[in-house]
């Protein structure tokens, strides 16, 4: 049985490539020593991947930004509005093209947008999209994997190139003409496809991946017909060259079929998503064909539990065997962490229970040798695999009872919505259309600063606390002299929304150097959630309280919610993902509770996470949904009528969730809207959206100050489509990343806005 590692990470155990790609960018470095940092990496992973005995090494998944954007500049997929650019440049295919695509270029009299960036299917990995334009040439623009693939060769190291399969190419990206289709479009690409693989065959490739993920997604017909077209024609060009078709991130079902009469040498399946399509897969499998087994997980940081994944090999040594097997990780390594032995500080008994990639990769060479016999490796594994399923730091009785005795009236507000409404608006009294924020103000240098002391023990907690009440007290008369409604305390004492209620909740651990990338050179450390998750005490009430003190306005309360908190940790393994969601709603719970025994009268659950849950499959939506939803009332519906619960959402398509955001019965929604010039409240109109919503008003990624007049419009536009009553006026999101200044004038220009639309809208109803 030979190893496989579909790909790993590649910022460098210590983020080396983030550091060097932004000095670079920052004109600190050259070119050369950039691409010195690059070389370094490749040659650390290859030789690590080499010297712990693996077969299918890797190569191509390094990259400087981001593959999908490697495969673009590869292939000639440049949109046309950088041509003016590319034509300025020697070598059309240098560095600064390429970081212009995936930063934008304000420079030299151009000012050329980026590329967009999306979601690598259910990922936390966002990737740049490619734009196909009817009128690029496709070919071999750009030998990045053939260069890779002669310099691991270099070392004496054969690789696996990696590169992402045509459809799947195909499908992540946007065809900007109308009147192309698919078949078109795969038509043009594909010769250049054939032409790079004859390179990497021609320089002694044997091996090469091509990722197809979208193989476990649903499928239309003509998508279907994509891959056959695809593949036979590579097969025709190229007989010889061997191809490792790989899929992940679930199960091939309905496409098992498809998956296995593309005429490939072999098939590569996510048996830790999806363990149940092996029996299909093993009994359909030509004869011909090898099958990689993904079994141990690339995307979560646990340890292998080797007496499952040996379940699976030995069942498909019996239907097929070993010779026809290959054993590797799930997916590419990428969405894991370097290495756990840099983990100094860890509680030891959670680290036992940790892999990373490093660790990971010793797993598949473990289980490789378990497989042919060696059964010294078991005894150890299954020890800490039973630690973990009896430790009472994991397992919290009170917890699983509270779980289990969860009722329907838990889940539910006191009155429906219209009755709530007229309770709130007495208690409340606040004007029609009225203003808030999301929560955070600006971040300063010198707020960061006080966060990194007390971390240092620089300042104690009761200098911390001071300076931390200076900045809300200064940020609630702000916000007073600004003439805002509803006031936030500003977020001050977070560094994120999900660490700083991680950090304050049991069953949460979090990493010193856990980095996975996110996008380009930035890199998130997620929290780590291993057992049961209760509140110890309150989390937010004391600032709340202290913010509320200063003012006779409404401060609204501020917390995660519980699916958001989900998807942007590392969540335990040895329960349903939404049995976590469920204990987390119930800490939230608590603290909506004790908030509003504080006197708090507004409180806002931001769920801007909510959608990147959604499962790859259209099947499974409904039902990831409605527990989505349960989680999120189970969090709010504790408190009376008479308190105003908020929720907000930002940067996902809304519209084929609509109904779903309506079943959250939030009080009021503020959501992401004025990029799209309020298209998405169009879907509310639609749906009669009956609750009060906040669409947002301006952009809060720019600098740029808004003016009253276009902000005006857009509440105009609003009021067309929604009762006026339901109408709040916001900015999109946070403003954590902006400057006070800014932030400023542009919440004065959105106060004058809400103001002018009330006395429009008065003058409408006489
Ligand atoms: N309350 C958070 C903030 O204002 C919401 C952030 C978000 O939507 N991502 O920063
Ligand atoms: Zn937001």
């Amino acid at each position: 049985m030979l190893t496989n590692i579909p790909g790993y990470p590649r910022i460098g155990s210590q983020r080396e490539l983030k550091k060097a790609c932004e000095n670079y960018w920052a004109g600190k470095i050259s070119l050369e020593r950039l691409e010195l940092t690059a070389r370094q990496l490749r040659k650390e992973n290859w030789t690590l991947l080499q010297d712990a005995g693996i077969d299918l090494i890797p190569s191509n998944d390094f990259s400087y930004y981001d593959q999908v954007l490697d495969m673009c500049v590869t292939l000639g997929v440049i949109p046309s509005r950088f041509r003016g650019l590319q034509q300025t440049f020697a070598n059309p295919t240098c560095p600064e093209l390429y970081f212009a695509m995936a930063r934008g270029y304000q420079k030299n009299n151009f000012d050329i947008t980026a590329l967009e960036m999306t979601k690598w299917f259910d990922t936390n990995y966002h990737y740049m999209v490619p734009e196909f334009e009817a009128s690029q040439q496709y070919a071999l623009h750009h030998p990045k994997c053939v260069q890779e693939f002669k310099e691991a060769l270099s070392l004496g190291i054969t690789t696996k190139p990696v590169l992402i399969g045509p459809v799947t190419f195909i499908l992540s990206g946007k065809i900007k003409d109308a009147g192309v289709g698919y078949t078109q479009l795969l038509e043009k690409l594909l010769p250049a496809y054939i032409q790079l693989l004859a390179a990497l065959q021609e320089a002694g490739a044997e091996w090469i991946q091509l990722d197809e993920p979208s193989l476990v997604t649903d499928l239309e017909p003509a998508v279907r017909e994509l891959y056959h077209t695809a593949y036979s024609s590579i097969r025709q060009a190229l007989p010889a060259v061997k191809i490792l078709l790989t899929t992940y991130f679930g199960s091939l079902e309905d496409n098992t079929a498809l998956a296995l009469q593309l005429p490939v040498q072999a098939l590569h399946i996510d048996l830790v998503r999806a363990p149940e399509q092996l029996d299909a897969v093993l009994s359909a499998l030509p004869e011909d064909k090898l099958l990689s087994l993904g079994v141990v997980d690339g995307r979560n940081i646990w340890k292998n539990d080797y007496a499952i994944s040996l379940g699976l090999i030995k069942k498909a040594i019996a239907q097929i065997g070993e010779d026809r097997l290959l054993l590797g990780t799930s997916c590419s390594l990428l969405h894991v962490p370097y290495n756990l032995e840099d983990e100094t500080a860890l509680d030891p008994e959670v680290k036992q229970w940790m892999a990373f990639a490093k660790q990971k990769v010793a797993e598949v060479i473990a289980l490789q040798q378990i497989a042919a016999g060696d059964d010294s490796l078991l005894a150890e594994n299954e020890k800490v695999m039973n630690s973990r399923k009896t430790a009472s730091s994991i397992h919290l009785p009170e917890v699983k009872a509270r779980i289990k005795e969860i009722t329907t009236a838990d889940t539910q507000r006191h009155s429906i919505f219209p009755h709530r409404q007229v309770l709130q608006h007495s208690v409340l009294q606040l004007p029609l259309f009225p203003t808030t924020t999301i929560g955070s103000f600006p971040q300063t240098t010198e707020i960061r600063q006080l966060r990194a002391d007390l971390k240092k023990g620089i300042i104690t907690q009761e200098t911390y606390n001071a300076d931390i009440r200076n900045a809300i007290t200064e940020t609630i008369y702000r916000q007073e002299n600004l003439g805002l409604d509803v006031l936030v305390h500003g977020e001050f004492e977070r560094n994120d929304m999900v660490e700083y209620f991680g950090e304050q909740l049991d069953g949460f651990v979090f990493t010193q150097n856990g980095w996975v990338q996110s996008y380009g050179t930035r890199c998130v450390k997620p929290p780590v959630i291993f057992g049961d998750v209760q509140r110890p005490e309150p989390m937010t009430v004391a600032w709340s309280r202290y913010a509320q003190s200063l003012t006779s306005k409404p401060v609204k309360g501020m917390l995660t919610g519980p699916i958001t908190i989900l998807q942007w940790s590392f969540v335990r393994n040895d329960q349903p993902r939404m049995q976590t969601a469920f204990q987390l709603a119930l800490a939230i719970r608590d603290e909506v509770k004790d908030l509003e025994d504080a006197g708090i009268t507004v409180i806002q659950v931001d769920e801007p996470a909510l959608r990147e849950g959604l499962p790859l499959r259209k099947s499974q939506h409904a039902e990831y949904l409605e527990e989505a939803v349960k989680a999120f009332r189970l969090a709010v519906c504790t408190v009376d009528d008479a308190t105003q619960i908020h929720t907000h959402m930002c940067y996902a398509e809304f519209n084929d969730i609509i109904e779903h955001i309506a079943a959250m019965d939030a009080d009021v929604i503020t959501i992401e809207t004025s990029r799209s010039q309020m298209e998405l409240l169009e879907a509310f109109a639609h749906f009669r959206y009956p609750n009060e919503t906040g669409p947002g008003v301006y952009d809060i990624h720019s600098p740029r100050v808004p003016t009253v007049a276009e902000m005006e419009a857009l509440l105009h536009k609003a009021a067309q489509l929604l009762p006026a009553r339901n109408i709040w006026v916001n900015p999109d999101c946070g403003l954590k990343t902006r400057k006070w200044a800014e932030t400023e004038a542009a919440l004065r220009n959105m106060v004058t806005a809400a103001k002018n639309a009330r006395i429009q809208q008065l003058a409408v109803s006489f």
